[in-house]
């Protein structure tokens, strides 16, 4: 008699994954154990826990995605990050990219325009003992003045234009990671500043991001 197939324990699909990360060119160690060392199901929601492993994008609240995590990886290997840094995060969502961003550095600002995403994504960091990370509920596209500049920047949502306001809040050989364009499909760029008030900007790989929306949400 054929046996069922025995389900996948949660330690494979996290292999899998890893695997399927490192295949894509994921390949920074600390960026690979910040994502190992962060359980991806505690941020689906029920309807998709199953498919908290796959490599894909998946629905969450407020009509938002929690993001494909081998674009987590990409982008955070692009911010190259350091542990001395303090990060600005544009559109904290679930919230996995945050503590990913987390484990990666010293402090982390995260900006969410739903105060429902933003209160469910803080019970996580302290389920998860994440002592630093620091939330605002507001518009992102305005930045964090009172705590710039920063080292690093990260934008989870797609900028309709150049991201000027948040350029002005980065230190000057910072790095600020965004996906830039209109319409459904925009280039992940890398703005790196060269000490001297300017940048170098490299357009890295072609992404889909829901936008950055004006103002703050009501839910
Ligand atoms: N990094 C998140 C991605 C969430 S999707 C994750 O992996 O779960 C993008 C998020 O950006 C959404 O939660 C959306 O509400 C938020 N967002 C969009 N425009 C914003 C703005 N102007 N200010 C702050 N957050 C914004």
């Amino acid at each position: 008699m054929a046996s069922a197939k025995r389900p996948e324990t949660p330690e494979a699909l996290l292999k899998r994954l890893l695997d399927a990360l490192r295949a894509q060119g994921v390949t920074d160690p600390g960026v690979l154990s910040a994502i190992e060392k962060t359980p991806r199901d505690l941020f689906t929601p029920d309807l998709f826990k199953e498919r908290s492993w796959e490599d894909s994008a998946l629905p969450i609240a407020c009509g938002q995605t929690i993001s494909q995590p081998f674009i987590v990886g990409l982008m955070t290997q692009a911010l190259t990050v350091e542990p001395r840094c303090r990060v600005l995060e544009i559109g904290t969502g679930s919230g996995y990219q945050t503590a990913i961003l987390s484990r990666v550095s010293r402090l982390v600002y995260t900006v969410e325009r739903y105060r429902t995403l933003m209160k469910e994504a803080e019970s996580r960091f302290s389920a998860l003992g994440l002592t630093n990370v620091i939330t605002k509920f507001g518009d992102g596209w305005e930045g964090w003045r009172e705590q710039a500049p920063f080292d690093r920047i990260m934008v989870t949502a797609a900028a309709q234009e150049e991201p000027k306001e948040l350029l002005a809040q980065l230190k000057p050989n910072g790095v600020l990671v965004a996906p830039v364009g209109r319409g459904p499909v925009q280039s992940l760029r890398r703005y790196a500043g060269d000490g001297k008030g300017g940048f170098t900007v490299e357009a890295l790989c072609d992404v889909r991001f829901v936008p950055i929306l004006e103002g703050v949400a009501r839910e």
